[in-house]
Parts: structure tokens; sequence; C-alpha cells
């Protein structure tokens, strides 16, 4: 008789297996070229990150149900983003969207830490004790609106949102060092949204490039 040893065992080949298919087919077979991006995508567990039910759909190409009406992102987004910020092993890194942890926890492999914020307590708590749990210890999760940035730990030498907003809140902007970079869902929700990458360069000014479409859920701003 099988025991819940061998039961699991099997259950954690299966996961490692579907990942490294996930690397070559969404990931590697979609363009995605940065190495240390690679790796970190197959180095964290996305099982942890989904819920329960969803478990057997933990490396499907697709965005998944985390509760309170969010998603978990795709996986070849979450590279795509990753590759777009072109982080290095010394940065800073600014989340605006927590969600799951996921890409969080991807983006900590990349940089040296991560200061993410989550509108939803119940998702900022979880996704808090997720990364704990896994020794994330380089990712900070704060509870609160994340269109305002994290002021207290600025200036970032990247900054991701994984929601979409009609345009790039000036916080997020003013949070940002020369020579850094933004990538933001931009447009209306539930149409089409651009992804786009912003670079702040020494005169001040700001240059755009269009990376192309996505669908995210939206950012919620504060009631004003
Ligand atoms: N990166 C996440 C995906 C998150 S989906 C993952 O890998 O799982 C986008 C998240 O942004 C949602 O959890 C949503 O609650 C959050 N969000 C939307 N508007 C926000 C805001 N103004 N401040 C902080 N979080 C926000």
């Amino acid at each position: 008789m099988r025991g819940w040893y061998d039961r699991r065992a099997s259950e954690e080949d299966r996961l490692a297996k579907a990942r490294q298919r996930m690397l070559r087919r969404h990931i590697e077979g979609r363009g995605i070229r940065d190495a240390r991006v690679i790796e970190a995508m197959g180095a964290v567990p996305r099982e942890e990150f989904v819920p329960r039910e969803h478990l057997r759909r933990a490396y499907g190409d697709g965005p998944l149900p985390i509760g309170m009406g969010q998603t978990i992102s795709q996986p070849y987004v979450v590279a795509w983003m990753a590759e777009a910020l072109e982080l290095e092993p010394g940065d800073r890194v600014l989340e605006v969207g927590t969600g799951s942890g996921y890409a969080a926890a991807v983006l900590g492999r990349l940089c040296e830490a991560v200061y993410t914020v989550e509108r939803h307590l119940s998702l900022a708590d979880a996704a808090g004790e997720r990364l704990r749990r896994l020794g994330c210890d380089n990712v900070h999760v704060r509870h609160g609106d994340g269109s305002g940035g994290w002021p207290e730990h600025a200036p970032y030498d990247a900054i991701v949102a994984a929601a979409a907003g009609a345009r790039v809140p000036e916080p997020l902007r003013a949070q940002l060092r020369v020579g850094g970079r933004l990538v933001m869902p931009v447009g209306v929700a539930g149409r089409g949204q651009v992804l786009v990458r912003e670079r702040l360069g020494r005169s001040g000014g700001f240059t755009r490039e269009e990376l192309g479409m996505v669908r995210f859920v939206p950012l919620v701003l504060p009631a004003t």
C-alpha cells in the first residue's frame, strides 16, 4: 500500500516536472531570454501560491483566482515583466499589488529587496505568511494603498504595478531613481491595456516604451 509519504513524493515530482514544462513552453518558448529570470521562474514553487482547489492548474498558462476577485498573474506575464525591469542583483524594487506574493517571490530572487503593497488585508496577510514560510526574507509586504508607493524605502531602482490604471500615478514616478525603470499596464480594465516601461533620464524626464497588449485587474485608487 502506498503511504502518505509516497503519495506526497510523487505529487512533488509531478509538480517539479510541470514546472520544467512551463519553463520550456511558456517562458523560453515565448521568447523570455534573460537567464536569471528563467532560473527564478524555475525555482519558485507556484503551487504554493495558488488555492488548493486549483493545484492541478498551478503550472497552466493562465491566471487563477486567489480570492477577493483578484488573480495570480499568468506565469509568462510575470516573467515578461520581470525581464522588462532589467534587474541587477543589487537593485531594490517596489511592487504595487502583492496578490498571492508569487511575482514578489520571483522578483526577490533577482534583486536585493522587494517592497510590495497590497490593498486587501486578507491577501497581504496570506502573502506575507507564505513568503516567510518559503524563506523569501528579502520580500517585505505592507497592507495599504500602493498607488502612493512606499515612500519610506524610496528611491527604487525599479517599480512594477500588477494592476492596470488609466495613467501611471505620479507618486510612483517620484519614487524612481535616475536610470530606474517603471513597468505598468496602462489602459481601461476590461478593454485593451498596454504594458508600458518608463525610464527616468538624467535630465529628470521620462522616456516611454510600449511593450505589448495585456489584461490585468484594475488598480483601485483611494476615494478622494
Ligand atoms: N502579482 C500578483 C498579482 C496580483 S493581481 C501575484 O503574483 O499574485 C493585482 C493585485 O493588485 C490585487 O491583489 C489587487 O488587490 C491589488 N491592487 C489593486 N489596486 C491596488 C492599490 N491601489 N494598492 C495596492 N494593491 C492594489
